[in-house]
């Protein structure tokens, strides 16, 4: 297969479910980690194609979900500040945090800018000498590369008025927490592709051998996800337990080496808080002190906060395949994208938001 279109093909689509339904003899419980892939699979309706044994619950891999209440207001709190010129990718605005989020901060006087990279971000540095500028630099393994390269770039030019706010998070600490959970209900995983395409599948392997869990690193059209699950229901219906690749025209066995080392230089691994899940250690990157004056948190020195998440929200099972968005109380009602009360409801890749615009149950 070449082109877009094949990946979307209904008869290659229903050809794969049914072979699912030939090959599945048991109920089994998959998730996909990637919050791309939740998407896809809502907005094309795939859990509908496949047998009812099939269930499909939701991961964590949403970057704007995960990132923690403290930072979103740590955020607003830096964007406040005269002279603050603070950048953001466009979902993060609509984040809430304890009180507003950076749309409102931008309504109410805050320079709050929209930018589509990390570059971006360095460009408007450059042009305001005069100005502090700020990325917030959200993301998994995937953007860490260009944010940390941001950063490269910053140091090399001497741009003394940029610093990022980093909040990067890494995709097998919080599988191996699903899987250490007494509540667990995943017995395979469709792997993030977009990660793998910059860290490799081979990191994968050591969480399929401990855990004995099938992991099939899967790509993001319909056609991908329908042959990872199919690829999943065999090895669980044969007693593998594997790591295999089904995004091959992306993904490899080692990843993308100088991404890897550009995040390396940059980055360095530490415990990481997840936004209604808690703290999950070594699951996140912060700068290097060798960057430090590039780092928003130590460049605003920025004094820990301790904040409540909302007692409604139970995005962290959401987050963890224990509950669908649907099961929540407030879905749909005192919850939606226009009022939201979590992240998962206004991220793009967010697991209530696919709900909310494919399923509207309610
Ligand atoms: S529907 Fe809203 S309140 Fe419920 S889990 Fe999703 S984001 Fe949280």
């Amino acid at each position: 297969m070449k082109y877009l279109d094949e990946y979307r093909d209904p008869q290659i689509a229903h050809a794969l479910a049914a072979q699912v339904a030939r090959n599945a003899t048991k109920p089994w419980v998959l998730m996909e980690v990637c919050g791309g892939q939740t998407h896809t699979l809502m907005r094309y309706g795939i859990g509908d194609l496949l047998p009812k044994g099939i269930e499909l619950v939701h991961g964590p891999g949403c970057p704007v979900c995960v990132t923690p209440l403290e930072l979103i207001d740590q955020a607003l709190n830096i964007a406040a500040m005269p002279d603050v010129i603070f950048t953001s990718y466009g979902d993060m605005l609509r984040v809430p945090g304890s009180h507003l989020d950076l749309f409102q901060a931008r309504a109410n006087g805050a320079d709050v800018r929209i930018v589509y990279s990390p570059m971006d971000a360095l460009k408007l540095a450059r042009e305001n000498p005069g100005r502090k500028v700020v990325f917030f630099g959200v993301g998994f393994e995937t953007t860490a590369p260009a944010n940390a390269m941001a950063v490269y770039q910053a140091a090399r030019e001497g741009l003394a008025n940029f610093s990022m706010l980093a909040s990067h998070v890494l995709v097998p600490p919080a599988m191996r927490l699903i899987l250490e959970s007494p509540s667990n209900r995943v017995q395979g995983f469709i792997g993030p592709g977009h990660v793998c395409t910059i860290m490799g599948f081979g990191e994968y392997q050591k969480l399929a051998e401990e855990f004995h869990v099938p992991i099939v690193v899967g790509g993001f059209e319909p056609v991908d996800l329908l042959e990872a699950i199919s690829m999943l229901v065999s090895q669980l219906e044969e007693g593998r337990a594997e790591v295999e690749n089904q995004y091959s025209r992306s993904v490899d066995f080692a990843g993308n080496p100088g991404a890897q080392k550009v995040m390396r230089d940059v980055f360095t691994v530490a415990d990481r808080k997840w936004r209604g899940i808690g703290e999950i250690p070594q699951s996140g990157l912060r700068i290097r002190d060798e960057y430090a004056a590039f780092d928003a948190e130590r460049v605003f020195k920025l004094a820990p906060l301790h904040v409540q998440e909302p007692a409604e929200c139970i995005s962290a099972l959401v987050l963890q395949g224990q509950k669908k968005p649907i099961e929540c109380p407030a879905f749909g009602k005192r919850c939606t994208p226009l009022t939201p009360l979590g992240a998962p409801m206004v991220s793009a890749e967010g697991a209530c938001a696919a709900w909310y615009q494919y399923k509207r149950y309610a």
